[in-house]
């Protein structure tokens, strides 16, 4: 094996506290995801949204790695092969977990992104009360953060990387979020080995070669022992 490909979601991070977005009843911490998760919904309401992403980047910054990202962070360092975590997660888990190769698709709580000037500066502060942007002094700045009905990060280098992976493992995803969804479809059609693992069977478990079921805790240690021998 020379070439694994990760994708991971929120399922990751759920026992490290922060919860997941359920997709049964749309709700993420009990807001429907139109209402903060969307760029009609931040037109309708910027403070309620500003409010939310503030209330998540503080819940990040508590928020510890749990067993599961430091085996990443161990199969980075270890793993001599080509190598691609790519996170629909918004926390930095995976970076604090000890992992470098991470591409953060759906964007980062601690990033936000200035609409006037179109950069992008980390922060650990709040947007409800207007900062004005560090580069350019405008009072234009928003979430770093992909909502639906936009185009997720870097899908040409993601999609680069799935047609060359030999292995395709998706960690604590629902596979009800696309195009994340479709990944193992690619991989597979390209030759890629396709192991998921997760709590419980997701929509997409069918795609897959085999589905391991557990707490991400156990399971990815356990997986990550066996990749390194
Ligand atoms: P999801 O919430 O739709 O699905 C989570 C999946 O994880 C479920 O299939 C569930 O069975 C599984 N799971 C729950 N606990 C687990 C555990 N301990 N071990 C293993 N698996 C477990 O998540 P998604 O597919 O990532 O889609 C949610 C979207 O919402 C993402 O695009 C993301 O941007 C956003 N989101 C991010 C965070 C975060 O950054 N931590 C949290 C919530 C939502």
């Amino acid at each position: 094996m020379k070439n694994i490909v990760i994708l991971t979601g929120a399922g990751i991070s759920a026992e490290s506290g922060l919860r997941t977005f359920r997709a049964e009843d749309g709700l993420w911490e009990d807001h429907p995801v139109e209402e903060v998760a969307t760029p009609e919904g931040f037109a309708r309401d910027p403070g309620l949204v500003q409010r939310f992403y503030d209330e998540r980047r503080s819940g990040v910054m508590a928020a510890q790695p749990n067993p599961a990202h430091e085996a990443l962070g161990r199969l980075d360092r270890e793993f001599a092969g080509e190598l691609l975590i790519v996170t629909q997660n918004i926390d930095d888990l995976h970076e604090r977990g000890g992992a470098n190769r991470v591409l953060h698709m759906h964007g980062e709580a601690l990033s936000v992104w200035c609409t006037a000037c179109d950069t992008r500066h980390r922060w650990e502060g709040t947007l409800l009360d207007g900062p004005p942007c560090p580069s350019c002094g405008q009072v234009s700045m928003r979430p770093d953060i992909v909502w639906f009905g936009e185009m997720p990060y870097r899908m040409n280098e993601i999609f680069h990387a799935l047609s060359r992976a030999d292995l395709f493992v998706s960690i604590g995803t629902s596979g009800a979020v696309y195009p994340a969804a479709g990944f193992v479809q690619h991989a597979r059609e390209n030759g890629a080995h396709c192991l998921e693992l997760n709590l419980e069977e997701s929509l997409g478990s069918r795609m897959f070669h085999e589905t391991r079921l557990g707490k991400a805790s156990e399971l990815v240690p356990a997986w990550v022992g066996e990749v390194l021998g």
